[in-house]
């Protein structure tokens, strides 16, 4: 018989969570103005809000921190970092920043003006606040598979290697600083690219001449997939396939409370010594001098771990095997997701769980709350508040997709705790036709809303 899948690794120290009753979650999330970030965690017990910086750090990394440099010049910590990047990603440059958006914000402070185009697949929701806010587009050229939920293909994350060439083509070449492309995929599903189409984008941007610039939060992930799902790379390690998508790019921005399995870090990593000397200003300026920007030592040397462990093909197999664990136990209930399964979370597709609220009043975060008065979890949004309103307009903008994001993070729970979620989710859905209401805004920022929006429930 051969062996049951489990995990690659053993717990050494545990964290308890709390239950609670409805009645309970029923004042809490309504204290909350029903935005899921505004609850406590203590009122939450399981929590799938994002995969970001909620991770496990290994024995590894603790003991690294016990020896981090907090020099502020130089330390040991810093070359500890760099060597990682250098030897694990390629990238001889570096500034340190406290998160991922804070590399965003260093790199397009330099390279951003008025009116610019930044086109790429579905741009994060930060990246896409950074480039706005600078009043430049961030022009999305994603395939038009990726707005199909049902549709089953290996590399779903690709950029439309058309529609890319064509915004090239008609976009002068001085309002292009960059193209951005997003390993994985997050807001189309966690999908990823593939080592083609990282390919055809690098032959484009070499074509017109225009940088590549590749947020990486989740690249060991892509990795991994490019490794069990595209032929040629069976064979590679996933630290062969990562040197190799890295190959490619010019310009890497990293949120390290992702694959390099850290609470907190970040940076952005150049090719050019000259791009790296012009971003300096804005380190040293918002983040912290070159050597440590926006991170203590002990930080930057759990990093550099984490980005070794990141890219160990048995903890992928692991994290993305209880990714896909939780999308079959959706499957026996029928729920529908994005499929195939993404690789650090599970977006459920909430127009079809509740088919009877209006996208005016915002059916994902409806199905969030729903899961949360019912056992306890929270999800997050990927829907109309996230899409925000036009910059122009100033209309709503209703996106294809109304998602419930389900992030599992890293090395975090059991497999136990991926079944308590499916039951809950099927328990709503056993109930979706009832569910026919759902919330209106009372208070909304100009920019980045879902953060912190109020709502109200429509009765
Ligand atoms: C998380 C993330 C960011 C921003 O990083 P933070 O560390 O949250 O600031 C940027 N791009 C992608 C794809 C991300 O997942």
């Amino acid at each position: 018989m051969e062996l049951p899948f489990a995990e690659s690794y053993r717990i050494k120290m545990v964290e308890n969570i709390k239950k609670s009753t409805r009645e309970e979650r029923e004042q809490w999330i309504k204290e909350a103005k029903y935005n899921l970030f505004f609850l406590k965690s203590d009122q939450v017990f399981i929590d799938l809000l994002t995969d970001s910086g909620t991770g496990a750090m290994s024995d590894q990394q603790w003991s690294a921190m016990m020896l981090g440099d907090e020099s502020y010049a130089g330390a040991r910590s810093y070359y500890n970092m760099k060597n990682a990047i250098k030897e694990i990603l390629g990238f001889d440059y570096f500034l340190p920043t406290h998160q991922g958006r804070a590399a965003e914000n260093v790199l397009y402070s330099t390279i951003i003006k008025e009116g610019d185009v930044l086109p790429g697949n579905s741009h994060f929701d930060t990246t896409k606040g950074h480039i706005e806010f600078r009043r430049a587009v961030a022009l999305d050229c994603t395939i038009d598979e990726a707005a199909d939920t049902q549709l089953e293909i290996p590399f779903k994350g690709n950029v439309d290697l058309k529609k890319l060439e064509k915004a090239l083509q008609e976009t002068p070449r001085e309002k292009i600083p960059c193209v951005i492309l997003t390993v994985t995929n997050n807001t189309a599903g966690g999908q990823p690219v593939s080592m083609e189409n990282v390919r055809g984008v690098s032959a484009l941007c070499k074509k017109y001449n225009v940088l590549l610039q590749m947020d990486s939060a989740r690249f060991a992930e892509n990795a991994y997939f490019i490794k069990t799902r595209e032929k040629g790379y069976e064979n590679k390690t996933v630290k062969e396939i990562v040197k190799e998508m890295f190959s490619y790019a010019d310009i890497m921005t990293m949120s390290s409370k992702k694959d390099a399995i850290v609470n907190m870090g970040g940076f952005v990593a150049f090719k050019s010594e000259e791009l790296w000397k012009n971003c300096q200003k804005f380190c040293i300026m918002n983040e912290g001098f070159v050597t440590y920007g926006g991170m203590s030592g002990r930080d930057m040397n759990a990093l550099a771990v984490g980005l070794d462990e990141g890219t160990e093909f048995d903890y992928l197999e692991t994290r993305i095997k209880q990714v896909e664990y939780l999308g079959s136990k959706l499957d026996e209930y029928g729920i529908p997701y994005q499929r195939p399964a993404g690789g650090h979370a599970i977006f459920v597709d909430a127009k079809q769980v509740l088919p009877n609220v209006p996208k005016e009043e915002f059916i994902a975060q409806t199905l969030g709350i729903e899961l949360y008065l019912e056992a306890g979890i929270r999800g997050v949004e990927v829907g109309a508040l996230l899409a925000d309103r036009d910059p122009v307009t100033r209309e709503n903008r209703y996106p294809k997709l109304e998602l419930l994001r389900l992030a599992i993070p890293r090395r975090t729970y059991t497999n136990n705790h991926m079944d308590v979620i499916a039951v809950a989710l099927k328990n709503v859905y056993d109930r979706r036709e009832s569910i026919t209401k759902g919330y209106k805004i009372i208070h909304e920022e100009p920019i980045m809303r879902h953060f912190t929006v109020e709502l109200e429930a429509i009765l």
